[in-house]
């Protein structure tokens, strides 16, 4: 992926448009997640060490037009606490109040604009609202990498009006997904689990055409074995996926990629914490069970591949992880990433809706080579989908 890095960009004295993700879990006006801002401080450091002038662009939530609940004005503290500066204010991304906030600006200084998407212009990638916001500043610096999947005016767009280069977060993000999947060591493992097969299809798709072994866990493994005769009792299971995930398997089959499924379950017949299970092998699974994570066996099996691999890509857990003790599957397989990739064996990315709590459940989060902050993103980037707001990027640098 060929782009232009804030490290070689001159922004001294300039006014560095930044487009963060602030669009972090909050909950009556607190924080709860602050790991988005947390990653950004590099970044924020070298802008303010390099006396760049940084008004910072986001988006928070899904307002429809000026909506106070949605404001970012609430997270100037947190923004304050993680990065050690002070954080100005200006009440609107575009506009007077955004001109003054800019004309206001002392070199090293930060300060946050309001929410983009306040302004509708901002999701329809409107040429006249890029116009406005590139107006106010002499580079465009996107550090958000889980908002490239969305072709937005902030997103995308401003790299056409704009001199841009990606931010430390961004690189950080395209350097270890490319390295898991674009141009990996060999062999490599997907570990794919979660609820569905029909939310992942394209995912599965994918990752059959590019990975030496696929480890099938969670609801979606069910599936698979259902399309192949094996019983799945009451386990969540879409039948109606069946041709899909013989048509995955053809494709896996044709790539040389070996899909790895779970070879025993550990099954209940009454979902609730601390319920009373029984581990069965694959082929033995009674009709009336329900199963609810990945037994020990398949836990070893897994280790045994693992043993012979070089890169493992990592999204969804492998069972119900919420509520115990069906967590076990997954903090098993976590760990043993996590201590491959401590004794230096293998390189290990996560990412993708659920994986980080499951990984941060499992205590493992911090032992992986990289865990994505990106959910939508990480997952379109799984699929092989160009994301518009990495390819504005290197269609500029191309250009230039
Ligand atoms: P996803 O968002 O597709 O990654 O799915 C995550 C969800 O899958 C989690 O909430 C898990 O509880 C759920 N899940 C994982 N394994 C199973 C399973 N065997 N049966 C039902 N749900 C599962």
């Amino acid at each position: 992926m060929d782009f232009q890095s804030l490290k070689n960009t001159d922004v001294k004295g300039k006014i560095v448009l930044l487009r963060a993700d602030l669009n972090v879990p909050a909950s009556e006006g607190n924080i709860t997640d602050t790991t988005r801002i947390d990653r950004l401080k590099p970044t924020i450091d070298f802008l303010t060490a390099q006396g760049a002038k940084t008004l910072i662009l986001s988006h928070f939530g899904r307002p429809k037009g000026v909506t106070p609940e949605f404001s970012l004005k609430f997270m100037l503290p947190a923004l304050e606490k993680s990065w050690g500066v002070k954080v100005g204010f200006a009440d609107d991304c575009i506009g007077a109040l955004a001109e003054a906030a800019k004309a206001a600006l002392q070199n090293g200084a930060v300060t946050l604009l309001e929410n983009v998407r306040f302004h509708p212009e901002e999701e329809k990638n409107d040429a006249s609202f890029t116009k406005q916001l590139a107006a106010l500043g002499d580079i465009y610096c996107n550090d958000a990498f889980s908002a490239a999947h969305r072709a937005h005016a902030s997103t995308e767009g401003l790299a056409h009006f704009l001199p841009a280069c990606a931010g430390f977060l961004m690189e950080a993000e395209l350097n270890a997904l490319t390295a898991a999947l674009e141009n990996p060591s060999r062999p490599v493992m997907a570990i794919v689990g979660g609820a569905k097969i029909s939310t992942k299809l394209s995912v599965l798709d994918n990752l059959v055409r590019k990975v030496d072994y696929l480890f099938l866990g969670g609801g979606m493994a069910n599936t698979f074995m259902y399309a192949q005769g094996i019983e799945v009792g009451k386990s969540l299971c879409e039948k109606d996926m069946a041709d899909e995930a013989r048509k995955i398997m053809a494709t896996a089959k044709a790539a040389n990629c070996e899909i790895l499924l779970p070879t025993d379950r550990v099954t209940i017949t009454e979902f609730r914490e601390n319920a009373p299970f029984e581990i069965y092998a694959a082929a033995d699974m009674p009709a009336e069970r329900e199963a609810v994570d990945v037994g020990p066996a398949t836990i070893e099996m897994m280790k045994e591949k693992l043993a012979n691999c070089k890169t493992v890509l990592w999204n969804g857990p492998l069972g119900v992880f919420e509520v115990k003790p069906f967590d076990k599957g997954t903090n098993g397989a976590a760990d043993t990433v996590a201590a491959l990739t401590k004794a230096g064996k293998i390189v290990s990315v996560a990412g993708g809706g659920d994986t980080v709590s499951a990984l941060e459940h499992a205590g493992c989060a911090d032992d992986f080579t990289y865990v994505s902050s990106a959910g939508g993103a990480f997952l379109e980037w799984m699929e092989g989908k160009p994301l518009p707001g990495v390819e504005a990027l290197s269609s500029q640098k191309k250009a230039a």
